[in-house]
């Protein structure tokens, strides 16, 4: 398959260099609720991850959760709350969206405060080598040993302090010995928590927890590392400065970025306050509308928030509902109970709501489902052929085995796409998505993480094609990075 690169700006041939493919992904920042921007990032690793699934590829899946830096404190200082009763609350949160959306869960899902050792290790190596240096009680990379440093982002010199600067960098760091340099390990400031080192009572940097989880849990070299394309300068670059001299070898072998979703014509953050929350569309509309909506943008192209186009995948994802059929049979409605229970069958109509498309056969229907996601993840001309082969269905006169078999391509393909339509969940979801839901979990709740599992898979939306009225709640907030 072919996967755009980053680092070399160019669409790559890609596979694996053993197996498991390793993956690491930048995770949450857990002290607010999850966007749209989050749900596209995540949703795009998961077709990554699935897709490398559905080639036969075992995938080994790391993503971080920043629990402790500056906005988490802010934030458990505004709410008078303890910041890692915050992050949890959080990164529950997040699990139990990602639940809904029927991702599949990563392997590991680290918190930077449990891999303080580690970074400690790191930070003291980098010192050894001479990369770092001590100032103040903390500890800063310095950016002169680096002469390639700008290589992922292709930036010039003199572009990265102002994009950093707007990006957390404190250029008037008195003890910096230049503005770009950045932090390692950070003194402990006054009230602030803090763990033992041999530099002083302090906390790691963002950067290094990065760089240190991804050599703790899947080694030296990974083979794709992603996350949103805000990601790729200063934090990515600064990973690759972090790891590239411990070990002497390539970082990443592929580094994927995913585009930023806009909204109000600006990329949606929290520093803008213009979030589209995930909870309140899943109020609106069912996951697998989500899904396809989602799946119908190309992960390296932005696109703006459209409550018009995200009506029409509700559309689409019943047409395909309709043409699947009940679970685990042939012809039929879809089952009871699943959220789409009450959708109309649309048999006259393929693809509902959504772009006309031609029918295919199944064995077109394959071929052009697997040629789009060999194509850099086309989740678009992946949805395309799946829709192709449902207006095939829907076209059949004789329902007998051959258009079971259609139907049954049909749930396998959409099931790529994180599409249920109908099905239960899957037990690797549930299952995986309940083990990290128990880390993030007050001692002795464990009874309350099946109740919790049940509220995210079920206390979501009930069949909208014309959804109630349900006005946006704007959230303002902090001006700090939501990365
Ligand atoms: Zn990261």
């Amino acid at each position: 398959m072919h996967l755009y690169n980053s680092l070399s700006r160019s669409l790559e041939e890609f596979s694996p260099a053993g197996a498991p493919a390793t993956i690491y992904v930048c995770g949450i920042t857990p002290y607010d609720t999850t966007h749209l921007g989050h749900a596209f990032t995540y949703c795009s690793a998961d077709l990554l991850v699935r897709y490398l699934n559905f080639r036969g590829h075992p995938v080994r899946y790391v993503q971080n959760v920043t629990d402790i830096d500056d906005d988490i404190l802010r934030a458990a200082d505004r709410a008078s709350q303890d910041w890692r009763a915050l992050g949890n609350r959080w990164t529950a949160h997040f699990i139990r969206d990602m639940l809904a959306l029927n991702v599949r869960p990563p392997d590991h899902l680290p918190r930077a405060s449990e891999v303080i050792p580690e970074i400690l290790r790191d930070v003291q190596r980098l010192l050894d080598c001479g990369a770092a240096y001590v100032s103040g009680g903390s500890v800063y990379y310095d950016l002169r040993t680096r002469p390639d440093y700008g290589r992922l982002s292709h930036l010039a010199a003199e572009e990265m302090l102002p994009l950093a600067n707007e990006r957390g960098n404190r250029a008037d760091d008195p003890h910096k010995r230049h503005p770009l340099d950045f932090v390692l390990w950070q003194a402990q400031a006054p009230g602030e928590p803090a763990w033992d080192s041999p530099w002083g009572p302090g906390r790691p940097g963002w950067h290094i927890e990065c760089s240190t989880m991804a050599g703790k849990f899947l080694g030296e070299t990974v083979d794709i590392h992603a996350g949103g394309v805000d990601l790729i300068f200063p934090h990515h670059e600064s990973e690759i400065a972090q790891a590239e001299p411990l070990s002497g070898r390539a970082f990443v072998r592929c580094w994927m970025h995913i585009a930023m979703v806009e909204y109000q014509g600006q990329k949606m953050s929290k520093s803008l306050g213009n979030l589209v929350m995930v909870r309140d569309l899943l109020s609106r509309w069912s996951p697998d509308a989500l899904r396809l909506y989602l799946a119908s943008h190309h992960y390296r192209s932005a696109w703006a928030y459209d409550e018009d186009r995200l009506r029409a995948a509700q559309l689409r994802a019943e047409a395909l509902l309709a043409a699947a059929g009940r679970p685990g049979r042939g012809a039929g409605t879809p089952s009871a109970g699943s959220t789409e229970s009450n959708a109309e069958p649309e048999l006259s109509r393929p693809a509902s709501g959504g772009p006309r498309v031609k029918p295919l056969d199944p064995d077109a229907a394959r071929r052009r489902f697997r040629q789009a996601m060999e194509a850099d993840l086309d989740a678009p001309g992946a949805l395309s052929a799946l829709e192709g082969l449902a207006a095939h269905i829907q076209g059949l006169t004789d329902q007998g085995p051959a258009a079971d078999a259609a139907r049954s391509l049909l749930r396998e393909l959409a099931a790529v796409l994180g599409l249920r339509l109908g099905s239960e969940p899957e037990p690797l979801v549930t299952q995986g998505w309940g083990l990290h839901l128990q880390k993030f979990q007050a001692k002795g709740a464990n009874r309350r993480v099946e109740q919790f599992m049940a509220q995210a898979l079920t206390g979501v939306h009930r069949h909208a094609v014309e959804p109630p009225h349900f006005p946006w709640q704007l959230r303002v907030r902090g001006r700090q990075s939501d990365a």
